[in-house]
């Protein structure tokens, strides 16, 4: 077998076998593969794409080229829950303790970022003390005492999916349905749970911006998670607007605790309990999604998924004060208030621009060297649908870089748009495909 007959195969819009798929992503993850080659066949396979068969074997290729982790020392169905990547998305640190509450194992390995802001990885780190890597055996024996333990995916996972998604990045080959359900459900499949709640991102600051596009990719993620035997449940969701009013790392945490303690923003409150419930019914703790979305709601109310992120805080080496005293977290030296100059409604706030005014501020990174200001970021004092009028304040950017803090505030004033009439509010769930 050799690469050239591979590319041409593809380029001419033909079927690749389990053999010739395995040849390559052998050959590249070990280096007999060249760059130049590998990009002409992804270029290839971004226009010919894959049929759910290929990306099947793509998706196990790159799953079986790492460490497939075993979790069967834990007891009962573990649920993950991933998110295709969204501004302002919070989610984990809510839906894991309060799914965890309702008796689901939360055993989850998860991503740093590159962009908007940090991963969840990074967002845990603002916390102070709190650890991202821990042992398998405590990592599996926190899960057994407390039901929940969240930790930084590991280089052993899929290293198949980190050479090629960094070749992907360079090559303008990212946004394929077949090449993101690989990349995703080769990390997922890996990590060792037993079903997987899948959260795809819909609209301007997602990969995919069309439901059509959006509900392809929950379908293909769907089809390959349960042909790999496990349960998997996609849920398509709003990306028109940042989630929540905070994008940045000590600020989300801090949305995240207030929703927990029931005074977070209505979207990022509804979107939690709807993941949390299919969760909870995945994790088979419930008989439908519904019952699992009360459960959820009861876990909300009483307090329990509060003190489940407390516990799970305090057990990773972080000081779970920081759930009263938001003082204990890193804190900005610079904020500058957007405010506006015209009066109307908030029509829209474009994701991706608000995403790259937490970006400038300091709260993501724009190479993979950059340091993090766990600090920076920005809150929205507005959200699409919002009266507003002139010289009210739209949002505040926060950072400990006061050149950075004033060009995220340029940045985010592009992100608004306005209209005279009251705009429709987008549909934060859009369909959930089973
Ligand atoms: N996230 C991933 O892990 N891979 C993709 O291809 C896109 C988003």
């Amino acid at each position: 077998m050799n690469m050239l007959d591979l590319i041409y195969k593809k380029r001419d819009g033909g079927k690749l076998s389990k053999e010739e798929i395995e040849f390559f992503v052998e050959g590249y993850t070990n280096g007999t593969i060249q760059d130049y080659q590998a990009s002409a066949f992804l270029m290839a396979i971004y226009f010919n794409r894959l049929d759910v068969e290929e990306t099947y074997q793509l998706t196990t290729a790159m799953k079986c080229s790492g460490e497939v982790i075993d979790l069967s020392g834990i007891k009962g169905v573990k649920v993950d829950k991933h998110s295709t990547g969204g501004v302002g998305d919070k989610t984990t640190f809510i839906v894991a303790p309060l799914a965890a509450a309702c008796g689901v194992p939360i055993a989850k390995m998860s991503g740093r970022g590159l962009g908007f802001t940090g991963g969840t990885v990074d967002k845990m780190e603002s916390i102070p003390g709190f650890k991202t890597t821990l042992e398998k055996s405590e990592f599996i024996e926190q899960v057994n005492h407390i039901g929940i333990a969240v930790i930084g995916q590991t280089a052993h996972i899929a290293p198949a999916d980190k050479k090629i998604y960094a070749l992907r990045d360079a090559t303008a080959t990212v946004e394929n349905v077949s090449l993101i359900t690989s990349s995703i459900m080769s990390k997922k499949l890996a990590s060792g749970s037993d079903a997987i709640v899948l959260d795809v991102k819909c609209g301007n600051g997602a990969f995919m911006e069309s439901l059509e596009a959006a509900s392809e990719l929950g379908e293909w993620m769907v089809d390959i998670g349960n042909a790999d035997g496990k349960k998997t449940i996609a849920v398509i969701t709003d990306m028109d607007q940042p989630l929540g009013k905070a994008v940045g790392n000590s600020l989300e945490v801090i949305e995240a605790i207030e929703t927990l303690k029931g005074c977070g923003p209505e979207d990022i409150t509804e979107l939690s309990l709807t993941l949390a419930g299919i969760m909870v019914f995945a994790g088979q703790k419930a008989g439908s999604m519904e019952e699992g979305r009360k459960m959820a709601e009861e876990s909300l109310s009483s307090g329990k998924a509060l003190e489940k992120l407390a516990a799970f805080i305090e057990e990773q080496g972080g000081n779970p004060k920081v759930i009263s005293d938001y003082s204990l977290l890193p804190q900005a030296s610079y904020r500058i208030q957007v405010t506006s100059d015209t009066y109307g409604y908030v029509s829209g706030i474009e994701a991706k621009a608000a995403g790259f005014a937490s970006q400038h501020s300091g709260a993501g990174r724009v190479t993979k060297e950059d340091e993090i200001d766990m600090a920076a970021g920005i809150v929205l004092h507005k959200k699409v649908g919002d009266p507003v009028a002139v010289g009210e304040a739209l949002g505040t950017v926060y950072g400990n870089d006061l050149s950075k803090v004033e060009r995220g505030a340029i940045e985010l004033a592009k992100a608004f748009r306005f209209s005279l009439e009251v705009p429709g509010k987008p549909d934060l769930i859009k369909k959930i495909i089973t």
